[in-house]
């Protein structure tokens, strides 16, 4: 069976100045029907642009996809234009954000906004759309739904409209749910609750999720595969089991390091010592990590550690395992 999504090689660049640099470099994954993926990396390592090169969401004149492929059911979306596009989002694939009050318009009624998705992709009438949107919120939890349909968004708690925001991305029961950051504007209660949400859901709706999180433990909570990005490249991929059990790569032990063990500590952002590179920055051969690896060595300037691409279930990109070192560079090497 094909997989529900599958991006070859995808290459996604910023304008700085007159030139393009690379924000994602040569990702390659897939999502097959009914998984859960995992994104993990900190902010800046290229997770959100790539969620928004599939959805074609990038910054107008900034933002470009300069290679490879996105394959939505075997389909190459890369040269998809708004038309088409707007038959797919929103319907086949959503996407929900960290801030729920930047994609919910705060001058129209929650009913209203979630019977405007059903009405462009469905063919029913305007009591008919009010009826699921009632429904659907109560699907997601929400208390009082035939009175909540007729508030608007700032009378809702940040958990409530979060809530909302995962109605409406629901409402056309896309194949593809893309969330991200969707608990991190969170307390840790509710966090847990919108979790927990997100799994029913995926169970109900057989759809898939592709989830972005800066966050190792909220992807252990619900994830299937764990992606780990480093400076727009997978450095690791693996079952979540595999990947908690034996962590390879020295970013994701420190990522593991990271996560929070008390509530408490959840307030504050864990973070690694240094900054990923800025994109106009990156070394043009070499470990994009070196310079803040605990394990470094001296052929990490020379040579660029390759992920794997075969079906094997953990890949990870670091000389410290030879099957990111090809034979060939490592004569010249050492
Ligand atoms: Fe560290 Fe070298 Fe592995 Fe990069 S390739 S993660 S620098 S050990
Ligand atoms: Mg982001």
């Amino acid at each position: 069976q094909t997989p529900l999504l599958e991006v070859h090689n995808l290459q996604t660049g910023f304008k700085i100045g007159k030139e393009y640099f690379n924000a994602v470099e040569s990702v390659s994954f897939s999502i097959n029907r009914k998984q859960i993926v995992g994104i993990v990396g900190e902010s800046g390592c290229g997770k959100s642009v790539m969620s928004l090169s599939i959805m074609h969401l990038l910054p107008q004149g900034i933002g470009k996809i300069r290679g490879g492929e996105i394959l939505f059911e075997g389909q190459d979306i890369v040269d998809y234009d708004e038309k088409k596009m707007n038959g797919i989002r929103g319907k086949d694939i959503s996407m929900i954000f960290q801030e729920p009050m930047t994609s919910l318009n705060p001058v129209f009624t929650i009913g209203y906004q979630i019977t405007e998705v059903l009405l462009n992709h469905q063919d029913i009438t305007k009591n008919e759309a009010r009826t699921k949107a009632v429904t659907l919120l109560k699907n997601v939890g929400i208390p009082r739904a035939e009175q909540i349909v007729d508030e608007y968004p700032h009378q809702l708690s940040g958990g409530m409209r979060q809530r909302v925001m995962i109605a409406m991305a629901i409402a056309c029961q896309p194949k593809l749910l893309i969330a991200d950051e969707p608990t991190t504007a969170l307390d840790v209660t509710v966090q847990a609750q919108i979790l927990d949400l997100l799994k029913n859901i995926q169970e109900v709706n057989d759809m898939a999720i592709m989830l972005i999180t800066h966050d190792l433990g909220v992807v252990a909570e619900i994830c299937d595969v764990v992606l780990v990005m480093y400076a727009g490249k997978i450095v690791e991929r693996a079952t979540v089991e595999e990947l908690f059990e034996n962590p390879k790569h020295p970013y994701t032990k420190l990522l593991m390091e990271a996560i929070p063990k008390m509530e408490e500590e959840r307030e504050r952002l864990a973070t690694i010592e240094g900054l990923v590179p800025a994109i106009k920055d990156m070394p043009a051969v070499g470990c994009r990590f070196a310079n803040r690896c605990p394990k470094a060595m001296p052929e990490c300037m020379q040579v660029t550690p390759r992920l794997g691409e075969s079906a094997a279930e953990h890949e990870v990109a670091c000389l410290l395992y030879e099957e990111s070192w090809p034979k060939e560079e490592r004569v010249g090497a050492r």
